[in-house]
């Protein structure tokens, strides 16, 4: 399927407090945000019109932006309205919602305390990220770029700044064959996907790293809810690179990749088993409950 230019869609944005036509929601080419990086954004998922886990979603977004030393104008449930009136003008129940705050172009330094601080959202169709092959499986490739230690960067903040990484570890995967990168972080410990998180099934527990140097992604943490109602042990500790290969099942979450089971590892080849299953089907059902039943079954 062709990719529609982004900036040749149709539809509504909702931007600085009104909806806009969407071909009329431009930034000035000297935006702070544009230069220095200085933006936080989520990336959220309607699912039959409710949008999942919207105030954890938006409480981040808030935090993003506090963590990059800048305030959003607006409280969170006039950014939970915003997106949700967004979806609705764009006549959508099911869609990817896309929230984004930046700095203005006030002033274009390193220093940025003259901005003024823009808020953005956007809604649009879009299915899985690994698409429909997903079920079997996908390939992950090891990526060279190393998640930084959290005194070298912002990395509980989902800033445009810290996405640099990710996209040269995916486009190195992708040019290798594989579908996404896995990356270490600075001590050389498993991290996560460019976009997901990432669990290990090892003896019947399912493993996953501490989130002390990438987002502690709400997929993950709803996850980590639904495995325990199932009584699966949950393990957070630091797993090496090397332990990898014990593991009886691999996945990933995120809110784009929702759970997707994972295939293989660099050289070493998984199969898609039963306690991801699980957990795949818990979560396709979960995010189509009500929002209380949603908080009431996993909250995070
Ligand atoms: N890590 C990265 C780098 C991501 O971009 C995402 C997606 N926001 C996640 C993890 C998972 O976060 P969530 O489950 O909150 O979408």
């Amino acid at each position: 399927m062709a990719l529609v230019p982004f900036d040749d869609r149709d539809g509504q944005i909702w931007y600085d407090g009104a909806l806009v036509p969407w071909r009329e929601a431009k930034l000035h080419v000297l935006s702070h945000g544009l230069h220095y990086a200085s933006s936080v954004f989520e990336g959220e998922r309607a699912y039959g019109g409710n949008i999942f886990k919207l105030r954890a979603h938006t409480e981040r977004l808030v935090n993003s932006a506090e963590l990059l030393g800048f305030q959003i104008p607006y409280s969170v449930d006039d950014i939970d309205a915003a997106c949700r009136q967004t979806l609705a003008a764009n006549g959508q129940t099911e869609a990817y919602v896309r929230p984004i705050a930046w700095r203005g172009a006030e002033q274009l330094s390193v220093s940025a305390q003259a901005t003024t601080i823009h808020l953005a959202i956007a809604t649009w169709p879009w299915p899985n990220l690994f698409g429909a092959d997903r079920m079997k499986g996908v390939r992950l490739g090891m990526a060279t770029w190393k998640r930084p230690h959290p005194e070298t960067a912002p990395t509980a903040s989902k800033t445009a700044s810290l996405y640099a990484i990710g996209t040269l570890s995916k486009h190195a995967a992708e040019a290798a064959g594989f579908d996404d990168a896995l990356m270490l972080d600075w001590r050389g410990q498993v991290a996560e996907a460019t976009g997901a998180n990432i669990f290990f099934v090892m003896d019947g527990a399912l493993h996953t790293p501490p989130p002390d140097c990438f987002l502690n992604g709400i997929t993950r943490r709803s996850v980590m809810a639904l495995a325990r109602r199932r009584q699966f042990q949950v393990i957070e500790r630091p797993i090496q690179p090397d332990e990898m290969p014990r593991a009886n099942e691999v996945f990933l979450a995120g809110t784009a990749a929702e759970v997707t089971p994972v295939r293989q590892i660099g050289e070493h080849a998984f199969t898609p088993g039963p306690i991801t299953e699980t957990l795949l089907r818990d979560y396709e059902a979960l995010v189509r409950l009500s929002p209380e039943e949603v908080e009431r079954q996993a909250p995070i």
